[in-house]
C-alpha cells in the first residue's frame, strides 16, 4: 500500500515524529511505500498535527488523539511533544515494545499490513512531571539513546544535573572504580561539546529540560562545579567570608567545593548568588527548568551570629525570592525548581516565596526506605526540630512525607517527588521485580501526595537484568489502567518469548530474597535474616543455570536472544554478589574479602560487554561506600 505522511514542517518535533512513524513502519512491515505527495498511487494519509481546537487543550499538558484506520487517519497532539507521544502510543498499539534503550532493544512485530487495525485512541497525561535526572557514569551514546527512549514510555522530561555533565561524562571516561579499563582523555572543553549534542537531542523531542541543581554556591566562589571531588584550590581573603562557618573555620567543606554552603545572611552572598542564577537563566532560554538547590550533604550549615538566628530554609527562601525578583524585572519565564532535602526539609518559619507561580517545589526523600511503597497515614507525625548542624535523616516514609506536609501548608504551587528508587536501591533488589512493583505503588500515590509527578534520580545504565523498572515508571507516569502484573507480562512475554513465565517466576523468587535496604547501608551489617536468603538465593540462582542449559534450542528472536543472553550474564553476577553478601551479613570479614574481590574482577572484566546494561562505577560506589564492602586498590 501507498501511504503519504502529511504534517507541516515548520515544527523539529513533528517533523521528527514523521521519521520515526516511517522508520517503524516499515520495520513492522514491508508492505507499505512511502510517497510525498497525494496525485499518485492514491496514498492513504496519516496526518501528524495539533488538536485543530486549540484552546480545549492546554499546550502545557500532554494529551494525544489517534484515529486510524485502514492506514488512513490522524495523529493530534496537544503540542509538538504530544504528536511525538501519540506516534509511539500508535506504535504501541501495533505491538512494538521499547524494552530498553537503543534500538537493539526493541521488539518490533512482524505484520503482512497495517490495513486490518482500526486504532482510535484518546489519552490525556495523568502527570505533569514525568522524567528521568542523570547519575552514574555515562558515556555520550548512554545519554542520547536514553533521551531517545523517554517519550517511547511516555515520558516528558530530562534533568540534565549541573552547568555541564562533566562529571557523569569524566566518571566514564577516567573508568573510575574500573582498574581493568585505562582511563582516557576528558575535558571541560570536551564535556561542552556533548553537553550541546544533548541539547539538540532534547529539543528535537520538545522534552522539558531541567538543568543545575547544586553547583551555584561553587560559582558563587568561582570554582569550577565538576561533581563531588576534593579541589586544591584556596580561597582568598575576600571569598572566604563568604563560606559558612561550621566548627569555628570558614572554607570549604571537608575540601569538596560541592559540599560546601554559604554564609547566606550576608547580603552579598544573596547578590552574588542570585547575579549567578538570573545570568545563566539569562543564557540559556533552552533551559525550561532551573533548579536552584544549595550544596549537597548535611550538618554543613553556618553557625555564625546572623546566620543562627535563621532556619537554612528561610535564607534560603530569601535567596529564591531575590533571583525571582530579578527574572520578573528581566521578563524571564524560566521555572525555578527548589528543593527540599537535607536541612531543607523543615519548612520555612518565617519568610515565604513571594511568587508562588515561578517556583516548583521538589520533594527528595533520599533517605527513605524502599522496602515499602508510600502509605499514607490519616496523622502525620509532627517533624522534629531543627537542630543546627545535628540533623538525622529520616528513614521511615511517615517522617519523610510529615517533612512534605508542613511544606505544602506554605506553598501552593506544583510540587513533584524526585525519587531514587534506581539510583542505589536497586542493586539490592537483584531480580528488579520488587523495585518495579514499588515504583507502580509509589505513584499511584502520587495523587493522594498531591504531587504532580516524579523525576527519578537514577544511573542511566540501570538494565540488569531488564529494563522492566524504567517501563513500569514511564507507563505509569503518563497513566495506565494496567495492573502491574499485567505491565509485567507485556514486558516480559517481548523480552524473553514463550518462556517469559519461567522467567518472571524465577526473577520474583530471586526479588523476594533481597533486601534493598540491606544494600543501602541501613541496619547492622551482621544480619542473620539477610545470610539465610543468601543461601537460598544461591539456590535459585544455580537452579536457574541447570534451567537454561537444559532449555529448547527452539530459534528465538534476535530480541529474545539479547535479552536472555543478559540474564545468563546476571545469574553469573547474582551469585558471585550473593556469595558476597552471604559472608558479609555473616560477619566473616576474610571470607568477604575475597568474595567481594571474585565479584569486583568479574564485572571489571565485563565491562564492556555489558557497558549499556551495568554501570559498573556506580555498583561499586554503592557496595564499597554504604554496604560495607572493601575498597580495592584504594
Ligand atoms: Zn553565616
Amino acid at each position: 500500500m501507498y501511504i503519504r505522511l502529511a504534517y507541516s514542517k515548520e515544527s523539529e518535533t513533528i517533523s521528527f515524529a514523521a521519521s520515526e512513524l516511517k522508520y517503524y513502519l516499515s520495520k513492522i512491515t514491508n508492505s507499505i511505500v512511502f510517497v510525498n505527495d497525494s496525485t499518485a498511487h492514491h496514498p492513504s494519509t496519516i496526518t501528524l498535527e495539533l488538536f485543530p481546537d486549540s484552546q480545549k487543550h492546554s499546550d502545557t499538558d500532554d494529551e494525544y488523539h489517534i484515529e486510524i484506520s485502514k492506514g488512513t487517519g490522524h495523529i493530534y497532539g496537544s503540542n509538538s511533544r504530544s504528536v511525538l507521544l501519540g506516534i509511539y502510543k500508535y506504535l504501541t498499539l501495533l505491538g512494538c515494545r521499547f524494552l530498553r534503550p537503543g534500538k537493539d532493544y526493541e521488539y518490533i512485530p512482524k505484520l503482512s499490513s497495517i490495513e486490518e487495525f482500526d486504532i482510535s485512541c484518546h489519552e490525556k497525561a495523568e502527570n505533569k512531571y514525568r522524567g528521568v535526572c542523570i547519575e552514574g557514569a555515562d558515556c555520550p551514546e548512554n545519554i542520547f539513546e536514553f533521551i531517545d527512549w523517554l517519550p517511547k514510555l511516555g515520558f516528558n522530561t530530562f534533568f540534565l544535573q549541573f552547568e555541564l555533565p562533566y562529571a557523569f561524562l569524566n566518571l566514564w571516561y577516567i573508568h573510575k572504580n574500573n582498574p581493568m579499563l585505562p582511563a582516557e582523555d576528558f575535558s571541560l572543553e570536551k564535556a561542552a561539546e556533548i553537553s550541546l549534542l544533548i541539547d539538540e537531542e532534547l529539543q528535537k523531542r520538545s522534552l522539558e529540560h531541567h538543568r543545575v541543581g547544586h553547583g551555584w554556591t561553587c560559582s558563587v566562589l568561582n570554582q569550577n562545579t565538576l561533581g563531588w571531588v576534593v579541589t586544591d584550590n584556596t580561597l582568598d581573603e575576600s571569598q572566604l567570608p563568604l563560606t559558612a562557618l561550621v566548627n569555628g573555620k570558614r572554607g570549604f567543606f571537608g575540601g569538596i567545593p560541592i559540599n560546601t554552603n554559604l554564609c547566606y545572611s550576608n547580603p552579598d552572598v544573596v547578590e552574588r548568588f542570585a547575579a549567578k542564577a538570573v545570568s545563566y537563566a539569562e543564557k540559556h532560554p533552552e533551559v525550561d527548568y532551573l533548579h536552584i538547590w544549595l550544596a549537597d550533604e548535611a550538618n554543613n550549615h553556618c553557625e555564625c551570629e546572623n546566620c543562627r538566628k535563621f532556619i537554612p530554609t528561610d535564607l534560603y527562601v530569601r535567596i529564591l525570592n531575590r533571583i525571582d525578583t530579578l527574572l520578573t524585572e528581566k521578563e524571564l519565564k524560566t521555572k525555578i525548581v527548589f528543593l527540599i532535602y537535607e536541612e531543607l526539609l523543615w519548612a520555612p518559619q518565617t519568610e515565604r516565596l513571594a511568587n508562588p507561580d515561578r517556583f516548583v517545589m521538589m520533594f527528595a526523600p533520599i533517605s527513605r526506605t524502599f522496602m515499602k511503597s508510600y502509605n499514607i497515614p490519616k496523622e502525620l507525625p509532627a517533624p522534629p526540630p531543627y537542630v543546627r548542624n545535628k540533623i538525622t535523616l529520616p528513614v521511615n516514609l511517615e517522617e519523610n512525607l510529615s517533612f512534605l506536609n508542613q511544606w505544602q501548608k506554605v506553598f501552593e504551587g506544583e510540587c513533584f517527588d524526585y525519587d531514587y528508587p534506581l539510583g542505589r536501591a536497586h542493586y539490592g533488589d537483584m531480580g528488579y521485580v520488587h523495585i518495579s512493583k514499588i515504583i507502580y505503588d509509589d505513584i499511584k500515590c502520587l495523587k493522594e501526595l498531591h504531587l504532580d509527578g516524579y523525576i527519578s534520580c537514577q544511573e542511566l545504565r540501570a538494565f540488569l537484568p531488564n529494563g522492566l523498572p524504567n517501563y513500569v515508571m514511564g507507563k505509569c507516569l503518563f497513566g495506565t489502567t494496567q495492573t502491574f502484573e499485567e505491565l509485567a507480562e507485556e514486558y516480559f512475554t517481548a523480552a524473553y518469548g514463550e518462556d517469559w513465565k519461567t522467567y518472571y517466576k524465577y526473577l520474583s523468587q530471586v526479588s523476594e530474597l533481597c533486601n534493598c535496604d540491606y544494600f543501602n547501608g541501613k541496619g547492622s551489617r551482621k544480619n542473620e535474616t539477610v545470610q539465610e536468603n543468601m543461601l537460598k538465593l544461591k539456590e535459585v540462582l544455580l537452579n536457574f543455570k541447570e534451567i537454561r542449559k537444559n532449555s529448547s534450542d527452539s530459534p528465538k528472536s534476535d530480541v529474545n536472544e539479547i535479552f536472555c543472553k543478559h540474564l545468563d550474564y546476571h545469574n553469573e553476577y547474582c551469585i558471585l554478589l550473593a556469595n558476597a553478601l552471604y559472608y558479609l551479613s555473616g560477619g566473616e570479614q576474610e571470607n568477604t574479602q575475597k568474595a567481594w574481590k571474585d565479584f569486583h574482577d568479574f564485572i571489571c572484566s565485563h565491562e564492556l560487554d555489558f557497558q549499556k546494561a551495568l554501570d559498573v562505577y556506580r555498583v561499586i560506589e554503592v557496595s564499597t561506600k554504604y554496604t560495607g564492602f572493601p575498597v580495592i586498590g584504594g
